[in-house]
C-alpha cells in the first residue's frame, strides 16, 4: 500500500490540504479493499497489485480535475448510511444531517407520515425512516436520475420509502397525497450570485438544478412548499427545512405570513442559521 499512499499524496498534493488528501486516501482504500479505518492503519505493509495502482491513478487523475470523490467511488455517508452518489444528483451535506438529526429528537413518539421534497438522493427520507419507528415516508423529486437513485438507495439500506415523481413548483402530475404529519425539504437555496464564491467540484460537477435560485426570488420554493403543506399537512404537523443562512429571518416572516406557528429557527454547528421549523396551528 505505500507506493498507492505515496502516489496519491504526490499527485494531489498542492491542490488539496494535507488533512483532506489523508481522508481522501482512506476513503479510496475503503473502496479498493473495503478497509475499515483500524484495518486501514494495520495494513500499511500489505502490497497492492498492478490492477490495484492503476485504479489509484485513474482516480487521483480525476480528483485532479476536482471531480467530487463521492461520484468517482459512486457511494457516499450520510448519517451513518451508505448513499449512491452519482452525477446529476446532489451530494449529501453534512448540514442536512443536522436537520434530520432534529426531525428524529423531536419525533419519537408517534408513527409520522412523512414526505420530503426533492428528495435528490433520497438520504432525508432514509435517514429518518431508518431512524423514526413506525414512520412511513414518501418523498419526491422532479428528475428522473433523482428518483432512480433514492429508490436504490432505499433499497440498500432495505427500508421502505415511496418515491414520487412530482414538480412541486408546478404540482404536475396530480398526485393524491395522504394526509401528512411532517414535511421536510432541503430545496435549492443558492442564489445567481452566490456562485463566484462556490467551489469548482461543486460548480463543475453536481447539478444546478438541486443548488441555485434566481436573484429575485430566493424563496421561492420555500413560498410554494408553504402552500403546499396548508393543504396536506395535518393540523399540528410541522414543517421544516434546510435554509440558506443569509435568509433566517425572511424565511420566519414568510412562514408566519402563510399562516404558520411556532416558528423556530435553529443555527449548524458552524453558528449559521441553516434550520427552521414551523406548525401548521
Ligand atoms: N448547502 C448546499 C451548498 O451550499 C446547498 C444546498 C441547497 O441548495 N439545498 O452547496
Amino acid at each position: 500500500m505505500k507506493a498507492g499512499i505515496a502516489s496519491i499524496r504526490k499527485e494531489l498534493a498542492g491542490i488539496f490540504s494535507k488533512e483532506e488528501i489523508e481522508s481522501l486516501i482512506f476513503l479510496i482504500f475503503e473502496r479498493l479493499k473495503g478497509y475499515s479505518r483500524t484495518e486501514f492503519l494495520l495494513a500499511k505493509e500489505v502490497k497492492i497489485s498492478d490492477e490495484e495502482l492503476s485504479e489509484i491513478k485513474k482516480i487521483t487523475s480525476r480528483l485532479k480535475k476536482h471531480e467530487p470523490i463521492q461520484y468517482i467511488l459512486g457511494e457516499t455517508e450520510f448519517y451513518g448510511l451508505s448513499f449512491f452518489s452519482i452525477p446529476g444528483v446532489l451530494i449529501p451535506r453534512p448540514e442536512t444531517e443536522e436537520l434530520v438529526q432534529w426531525i428524529i429528537q423531536e419525533n419519537q413518539l408517534m408513527a409520522p407520515g412523512i414526505l420530503d421534497v426533492g428528495t435528490g438522493t433520497g438520504c432525508i427520507a432514509v435517514s429518518l425512516r431508518k431512524n423514526i419507528q413506525n414512520a412511513t415516508v414518501l418523498a419526491c423529486d422532479i428528475s428522473p436520475v433523482c428518483i432512480e437513485t433514492a429508490r436504490r438507495n432505499a433499497e440498500l439500506n432495505r427500508t421502505e420509502v415511496s418515491v414520487l415523481n412530482y414538480d412541486i413548483l408546478n404540482n404536475i402530475p396530480e398526485v393524491d397525497f395522504p394526509e401528512l404529519d411532517i414535511i421536510v425539504s432541503n430545496p435549492p437555496y443558492v442564489r445567481e450570485t452566490e456562485k463566484k464564491r462556490m467551489d469548482k467540484n461543486v460548480l463543475d460537477f453536481e447539478p444546478g438544478l438541486a443548488l441555485f435560485v434566481s436573484d429575485e426570488t430566493p424563496l421561492l420554493f420555500y413560498e410554494r412548499i408553504a402552500d403546499f403543506a396548508l393543504i396536506h399537512l395535518r393540523k399540528g404537523g410541522c414543517l421544516y427545512f434546510e435554509i440558506n443562512e443569509a435568509f433566517g429571518p425572511e424565511c420566519s416572516v414568510l412562514m408566519r405570513q402563510k399562516g404558520f406557528g411556532e416558528v423556530t429557527l435553529k443555527k449548524d454547528i458552524n453558528g449559521k442559521d441553516r434550520m427552521i421549523r414551523c406548525k401548521l396551528l
